[in-house]
């Protein structure tokens, strides 16, 4: 079965490959990941190492004024938005839930600045929930390992959820992200360093079309 195959060829790439964003709770989770758009995740943990140290609870960040937490994550880029929502959404998990992050994926996506990416990144690397979140380099692979054609991130995900055993749709997931940022690249993937070739539909047009050029 290709599907399995891929898992394997995948793993044996990358059998390193979980999330990359540092956290200590589900809120500093789902706080790590809000600030992730349009961002590396590196950039993402430096600016939690320092935001942590001093404002590790749902508590503690509201403490903090609007232009306050901008100042902190000011290099994460989008700050203004970011700050509100992040704050937006403290307030309701601590007047509502205890300061407690909701295990519920519905529930998470209620919350200002949390789609549905956000919340299935939060319910499966917090909670240890299958789910397969859908970002840039999931949405790329999809598509060049002809995974699906879907031309939304909701439709790659149904069509990835039901082509793969539901136990490993998290680990898909991350090592798809991997795969991406490390050798699939959007502009020059590394195919000399990639063990899916026979398996790429991407890979085959392209050396199908090179050879047309001949
Ligand atoms: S063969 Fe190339 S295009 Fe296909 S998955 Fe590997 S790196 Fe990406």
């Amino acid at each position: 079965m290709k599907e399995l195959e891929l898992l394997k060829k995948l793993n044996d790439m990358h059998p390193q490959a979980e999330c990359e964003l540092n956290f200590s709770t589900p809120y500093q989770l789902l706080v790590a990941v809000i600030l992730s758009a349009q961002c590396t995740d590196k950039r993402v943990n430096l600016v939690t190492k320092h935001l942590f140290e001093r404002y590790d609870t749902p508590e503690k960040i509201l403490s903090l004024s609007q232009e306050g937490l901008e100042k902190e994550i000011k290099s994460c880029g989008f700050y203004h938005n970011k700050a509100k929502n992040i704050l937006a959404a403290t307030e309701i998990l601590v007047n509502e839930f205890n300061g407690v992050v909701p295990r519920d994926r519905d529930v998470l996506e209620t919350l200002p600045g949390v789609g549905r990416k956000t919340a299935n990144v939060v319910y499966a690397v917090a909670f240890g929930g299958n789910a397969i979140p859908v970002d840039t380099h999931v949405f790329r692979l999809s598509h060049r390992l002809d995974l699906s054609s879907q031309n939304t991130p909701f439709g790659v995900e149904k069509d990835l959820m039901a082509r793969f055993p539901e136990e490993e749709w998290s680990k898909l997931h991350h090592l798809l992200i991997h795969h991406g940022r490390y050798v699939c690249k959007a502009q020059s993937p590394c195919c000399g360093n990639c063990l899916l070739t026979d398996m790429c539909a991407y890979y085959q047009q392209k050396r199908r079309e090179s050879k047309g050029s001949k």
